[in-house]
């Protein structure tokens, strides 16, 4: 067996496709610190400097002296505590729902959603631009799944027409790779007409889009009630960890019943969860992290047109600029490392084949010289590799 993996490794080596992982040793974001160098960060999902917030950290560690390092259990043994049903309240409260099931990753939280809502008899219906877990959410539920082309509402619609039995529609609302939205409000019409269930998952968006921060679906106008099944993710501009699943009592009442990556698994350390009380009041109250966040994004797609440099259709804080090659994009990345700038190259097979891409996040935490002086070294590294 080992040699058969090694030629693999050695396969994708070869291609420019081989992952790796880098140790981050500095504490605070956007500071990133790589063998003994320091570099500015633009790779993370922090998107309102959250995660390195002290009254945050503060929180946590409250939490962990008040409830112990750990649940102990499963939610549906002995794991949910006060402090779980706090944020889970909280949440549903911000969101406009009536309730919310927490989970302890995004991943398990679209596993636990569409596993407990269709069954081998059912059809899910996905954008093919969704992110991984929402694919294999889809596979593991054995219903029959049905991919269109990015954003293509008609494609959507003669998918829902091939589908059978209990029909599901789920989308990204944020693009995790390309930064850019669905169309939830055509989406969430489509769904009704042809009676489906439509879910959206909005980890980039939750936090950062929409007047308050709701999300996408604040963003396009959308009630809560639109969309029956909404997910958010708690890692990204929230900071912390986990995700939820946030809609009326009769689904969350469903998913405590049947959502299998809920019911056999810890429950998440009740300390995050009061680490995630005080992280969303903060993400309410402190509009100036989305504000800010907001303003880079400008900055940074003008100073990129003024630069000549080609942007993706996104108003998001995740602006990927398309290389191409997987070797390029590894040698674009290198050369911004040389000017203190951390941001890497995301290849193939998380992207289609030659659309490999420096992902660029921006985030609260980032100062406007920072911003600007990204946009200079990217001019730069794109130019001198040719
Ligand atoms: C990050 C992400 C997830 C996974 O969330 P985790 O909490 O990191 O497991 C799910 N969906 C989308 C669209 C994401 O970007």
């Amino acid at each position: 067996m080992k040699e058969r993996l090694l030629a693999e490794l050695e396969r994708l080596r070869a291609l420019g496709l081989r992952r790796v992982r880098v140790t981050r040793s500095a504490q605070a974001f956007p500071a990133i610190e790589l063998d003994g160098r320091e570099f500015v960060n633009f790779a993370a999902n922090d998107y309102l400097g959250l995660a390195a917030e002290p009254r945050v950290a503060e929180a946590l560690a409250e939490g962990a002296r008040r409830w112990g390092a750990g649940s102990g259990a499963a939610h549906l043994l002995s794991g949910h505590t006060r402090a779980h049903a706090e944020f889970e309240e909280a949440l549903a409260d911000f969101l406009g729902c009536e309730a919310a099931l927490l989970f302890s990753t995004g991943y398990m939280a679209n596993l636990g959603a569409v596993g407990a809502l269709v069954d081998r008899s059912g059809s899910v219906v996905e954008d093919k631009l969704n992110h991984a877990s929402l694919i294999d959410a889809a596979i593991l539920s054995r219903a029959r799944l049905l991919r269109y082309a990015h954003a293509d509402v008609r494609a959507a619609g003669d998918r829902l027409e091939q589908a059978e039995g209990t029909r599901l529609l789920v989308t990204d609302g944020v693009f995790s790779m390309d930064g850019d939205l669905a169309p939830l409000p055509e989406l969430a019409a489509l769904a009704e007409r042809h009676d489906a269930v439509f879910m959206v998952d909005d980890a980039h968006g939750f936090g950062v889009l929409g007047e308050s921060g709701r999300g996408s679906l604040e963003h396009c106008g959308l009630e809560p009630g639109s969309v029956p099944v909404h997910v958010v993710t708690l890692g990204k501009a929230l900071g912390v960890f986990g995700a939820a699943v946030a809609g009326d009592r009769v689904l969350i009442d469903t998913l405590v019943q049947r959502a299998r990556p809920w019911i056999y698994t810890t429950a998440l350390p009740p300390a995050l969860a009061s680490a995630m009380k005080v992280a969303l009041d903060l993400l309410r109250e402190e509009g100036w992290r989305r504000e800010r966040v907001n303003a880079h994004v400008a900055r940074f797609r003008a100073a990129c047109l003024d630069a000549g440099l080609e942007l993706m259709n996104s108003e998001t804080p995740i602006q990927p600029v398309i290389v191409g090659g997987s070797e390029r994009a590894l040698a674009v990345s290198a050369r911004l490392r040389e000017r203190g700038f951390y941001v890497p190259a995301i290849r193939p097979p998380t992207v289609p084949q030659g659309s490999a891409r420096l992902r660029i996040t921006l985030s609260a935490a980032h100062t406007t010289e920072q911003v600007d002086a990204l946009v200079s070294a990217l001019a730069e590294g794109l130019e001198s590799d040719v």
